[in-house]
């Protein structure tokens, strides 16, 4: 027979039993990690160096999930959040810590992770760029929507967003409320919240807005439970630059009641320049569909990072640090060590940013991006800025790149970079980057882990690694940015013997 006897938990631990327990080191989703008795325990609330009472809320064979009830003795660099959501809000995992700590913490992940999963013992891990100023930085808010108290009937006093009018349909207000806010850590509770701390500040009129259009439309809050209701995230963008704000409703349909109020609602908001509606009618995690509808005004969001122009639709991925996004590209330029004779490969590029950034250094650049809009974008962002030494192309990468140097093996590679998403690049990509031998590879990343597993295999392959840059594109959270250069064996030792000589 198998299973867990009722009232009876698995392994060494009880549900709410109390443990002290010394926290070590912190896990990708935020939780503190320590040990008791050779059993690992994942504890919310708590950070490195934090000597904590942690309560156990879910005991598992060899481990536990629990929550710091009471800390004991506090990390060195324990601070008091800002953030009044702080600790309900899965946002900002690390706002206990402060920022040097934060840094220093970071610092240690990647170090680690370069030593440890990539095996290297003496590739130089340069010190982390921080922000001066690390607040307020995020150029895009999505906020999830849903109905008050989860669906169920609300108790008096329950935080809602908005009420529905009696003419909106056949339910009652109370379960028509709805809710905008953030999921809390781990769950797809809502926990309602006008601001945050992290996005620029004034995107509050924002949610304000949608607020009173779900008051005066009667618009369905989506309940993610059973896949009714309409409204199911609030996105907004903003470039930075040039102050330009779009809003996107991600809705279970294809229109929304009365647009026109929420539109004219918006426009009083300095900035708004467009209204859109995301089509996502799956019963999925994933926060945005495929289809988009441009409401009002602009589709798209304009910034600039450097000299170049960007357009941006609500559909691409877009950096979200405009300051340390400028840190990365700098550094991702420096390395790549142009001088206008190479052909630059650029894998995983969004909406052109790293290859654009690039092409005015290069005799000629190739993008690759999987979501055909960021590639419309790209193309869009060549033309704008007069780029013509560019070419875009739709595909995955580990498909596109391998075809299109086999089919034209002229094109050849002299540089090639790579921005992955977290699980980093695809083992055929790497295997056909191998097989092009460019001279440098640079190696974007946003997962330390998932590098330092590629880079073993690109070192493996003939490539040595130079250096590693961590950029800390993320205040507040436990994500870290990195850049990487490689050389290949043979032209290192060109450098070195022409280094020798000079
Ligand atoms: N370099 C860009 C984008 C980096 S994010 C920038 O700095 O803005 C990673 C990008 O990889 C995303 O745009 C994502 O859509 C894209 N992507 C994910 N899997 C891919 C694949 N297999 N092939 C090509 N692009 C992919």
């Amino acid at each position: 027979m198998s299973g867990n006897p009722a009232g009876k938990d698995v392994g060494v631990f009880t549900k709410n039993q109390i443990v002290p327990v010394t926290i070590e080191d912190i896990s990708d989703t935020g939780e503190g990690i320590g040990h008791v008795d050779g059993f690992t325990l994942f504890v919310s609330k708590a950070v490195p160096g934090d000597t904590v009472r942690a309560r156990i809320i879910k005991a598992k064979k060899t481990y536990a999930i629990a929550k710091a009830e009471e800390i004991l003795e506090p990390a060195p660099g324990r601070v008091m959040p800002e953030c009044p959501v702080a600790g309900s809000c899965g946002g900002c995992q690390l706002s206990y810590l402060s920022y040097k700590s934060q840094l220093e913490l970071k610092q240690k992940k990647v170090e680690d992770c370069i030593r440890r999963i990539g095996g290297f013992a003496d590739v130089p891990v340069l010190p982390i760029i921080g922000m001066e100023e690390p607040r307020a930085y995020r150029n895009k808010g999505q906020f999830p929507v849903g109905p008050a108290n989860g669906g169920k009937p609300s108790p008096e006093g329950a935080v809602a967003a908005g009420k529905a009018s009696s003419k909106a349909g056949g339910s009652s207000p109370k379960e028509r409320d709805a809710v905008i806010g953030f999921y809390a850590g781990h769950s797809h509770r809502i926990v309602p919240t006008s601001c945050c701390g992290m996005l620029w500040p004034g995107h509050e009129e924002i949610l304000a807005a949608v607020r009173e259009y779900f008051t005066m439309s009667g618009a369905a809050p989506y309940d993610e439970e059973t896949g009714q209701g309409l409204v199911r995230h609030v996105l907004m963008r903003k470039g930075f630059s040039t102050g330009e704000i779009v809003v996107c409703l991600v809705i279970n349909g294809t229109k929304i009641p009365k647009p026109e109020l929420l539109w004219e609602r918006l426009q009083t908001v300095d900035g708004v320049v467009g209204l859109c509606l995301n089509v996502n009618r799956e019963k999925t995690n994933v926060i945005l569909g495929d289809r988009l509808i441009p409401l009002f005004g602009k589709a798209s969001v304009t910034d600039r990072i450097g000299e170049v122009r960007f357009e941006i639709s609500p559909m691409s991925f877009y950096q979200v640090n405009p300051v340390q996004t400028k840190v990365l590209y700098d550094t991702a330029l420096a390395y790549a060590g142009l001088t206008g004779e190479e052909t630059v490969w650029d894998l995983y590029c969004g909406i052109g940013t790293i290859s654009l950034f690039l092409a005015r250094s290069a005799k000629k650049v190739y993008g690759v991006e999987i979501v055909p809009e960021a590639i419309e974008n790209a193309k869009e962002n060549a033309r704008i800025n007069g780029i013509e030494n560019a070419e875009l192309y739709v595909g995955a990468a580990e498909e596109v790149f391998p075809r299109l140097t086999k089919e034209n093996p002229a094109i050849g590679a002299d540089v090639i970079v790579v921005d992955p998403p977290r699980k980093g690049c695809d083992g055929k990509l790497l295997s056909t980057m191998l097989a092009m031998a460019p001279a440098r590879i640079v190696y974007v990343s946003c997962d330390p882990a998932t590098l330092a597993r590629d880079l073993r295999i690109l070192a493996d392959g003939g490539y040595r690694v130079e250096r590693v840059q961590p950029v800390d594109q993320f205040p507040g959270s436990v994500h870290v940015e990195n850049v990487a250069l490689l050389l290949r064996e043979e032209e290192k030792q060109c450098q070195d013997t022409r280094i020798d000589h000079a």
